[in-house]
């Protein structure tokens, strides 16, 4: 059964959420320290975190960044009041899979849940390959050439659209809604900032600007 870690300290909206995902066929755990949902995300027992930034102890943002440097794959979705663009890019740029401002609807909520949890489910041992660059699926390690080049989760997911859909052109909109998962543009050209961080680390060749359009392999 898919396991769905709730760290919230509002118990209000923890009950309320969790009354949404049992009824949606979910189990859920909730916890309201931030230390402690690090450890409960680190058990290998939860398939995805609702992850509120305010939390006692240790905040969202510290739980994430120590979660994915733990190796931690595991998806997980900020949820906060705050709306600030600053908030927002620095969630994404932590490691969140996706971001929902407070008040939300809970259809809205699970509609995210079901579509990360989607995305997470591996594909054993899936290559992808374009020119020299090399991406596994699985054990999200990247080569260049054969040689490893360390790539952040967010650069990775970043770059196996671009070998996914090689040729083709890819928007801005377009990438934040499949690599960030926002269907708005946080206005902060995170975009071209990370495919220049990506650029720097798989070479300058593969990733062509495409003015006004976006960009494209190839
Ligand atoms: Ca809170």
């Amino acid at each position: 059964m898919t396991r769905i870690l709730i760290a919230e300290d509002e118990p209000q909206i923890a009950a309320f959420v969790r009354r949404g995902l049992e009824s949606a066929g979910y189990e859920s755990v909730i916890v309201e320290e931030g230390d402690k949902a690090l450890e409960v995300a680190l058990s290998g027992e939860i398939d995805l975190v609702l992850l509120d930034i305010g939390l006692p102890v240790m905040d969202g943002f510290e739980v994430l960044r120590a979660l994915r440097a733990a190796g931690s794959t595991t998806p997980v979705i900020m949820l906060t009041a705050r709306t600030s663009t600053r908030d927002t890019v620095e969630g994404l740029e932590s490691g969140a899979n996706d971001y929902i401002p407070k008040p939300f609807a809970f259809d809205e909520l699970l509609a995210r849940v079901r579509s990360r949890l989607r995305e997470s489910s591996p594909r054993p041992g899936f290559i992808l390959t374009q020119d020299d660059v090399e991406l596994d699926l699985l054990t999200r390690r990247a080569t260049v050439g054969g040689k490893e080049v360390e790539l952040s989760a967010r650069e990775f997911t970043l770059a196996e659209q671009f070998l996914r859909h090689p040729g083709e052109v890819l928007s801005r909109e377009w990438l934040l809604r499949e690599v960030w998962g926002l269907n708005f543009d946080p206005g902060s050209n995170v975009v071209d900032v990370y495919v220049r961080y990506l650029r720097s680390k798989i070479g300058h060749g593969h990733i062509v600007t495409v003015r006004g359009a976006g960009y494209r392999w190839g």
